[in-house]
């Protein structure tokens, strides 16, 4: 069975008062039923890591280079974040290929890096607007599956996570129907592409404007398996309902 996973990102949010939020998530949620993940900007990994220590509570990055070290200012390697107590890394998340111009094959050369460093991949896909309206959604999200995954994905050091870029902190979140159809697709190829049971063991995450007020109909899709969030993940009072409802589906 997939794993089921509440991975929170930060995103470009947060100084050292807000580590007092996962500091009231690990009291809160002491013994989660299901992986709930945090990752936070860069500065905050090492003590964020550090105060999550002996909890259930992983911590990850949100990006790192293709490369192990060298003259990449501004960069950080895969195995800095194992360094800093990564255990996960969230890659392809569409504010990097729009912002930063990252493609599929620069994804996939990240993913390479980070599970050579044994960091667990978030691989990000998802279609923006237009290719939602133009009919485009499966052929682009195909694209970007086969273009972002290396041959060396397993269902433990991958995890795909479907994010409607017009979803992504807009309040707007696709039809219960859409995210059926949507993942089933990526069940269906990643079973087509993988060997044995790769491709129904990896865990599928849905990302767009979670809440606690919808994260119960999503999570009750058949092949979602978790939520990667952005806003709600920023307290803890938002995320806790997110991940109680995980653990109630
Ligand atoms: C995200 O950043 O991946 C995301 C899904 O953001 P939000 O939950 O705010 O839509």
């Amino acid at each position: 069975m997939p794993r089921k996973l509440a991975a929170g990102n930060w995103k470009m949010n947060g100084c050292s008062p807000d580590l007092t939020e996962a500091r009231r998530l690990r009291e809160a949620c002491p013994d989660p039923s299901v992986g709930v993940l945090i990752c936070p900007p860069a500065t905050l990994l090492s003590r964020l890591s550090d105060l999550l220590q002996d909890s259930p509570i992983a911590t990850g990055g949100q990006d790192c280079h293709a490369n192990g070290n060298g003259a990449h200012t501004g960069d950080i390697a895969a195995g800095m974040l194992a360094d800093a107590g990564a255990a996960f890394v969230i890659l392809g998340h569409s504010e990097r290929r729009t912002d930063h111009a990252e493609s599929n094959d620069t994804v996939r050369a990240k993913a390479e890096a980070a599970i050579a460093a044994r960091l667990t991949t978030i691989i990000c896909v998802g279609e923006t607007k237009a290719e939602r309206e133009a009919g485009d959604t499966l052929k682009v999200i195909a694209a970007q599956l086969a273009g972002s995954l290396p041959d060396g994905v397993t269902a433990e050091n991958t995890v795909i996570a479907y994010e409607p870029v017009w979803a992504i902190g807009t309040g707007l979140v696709p039809t219960i129907d859409e995210i059926d159809e949507t993942h089933e697709f990526i069940r269906t190829h990643l079973d087509a592409r993988f060997e044995s049971d790769t491709g129904e063991e990896i865990s599928l995450l849905y990302g767009g404007s979670v809440k606690g007020s919808n994260a119960a109909e999503i999570f009750a899709v058949e092949h979602v398996n978790g939520a990667l969030v952005g806003g709600a993940s920023l307290k803890c009072d938002d995320f806790l309902p997110i991940i109680r409802a995980l653990e109630a589906s």
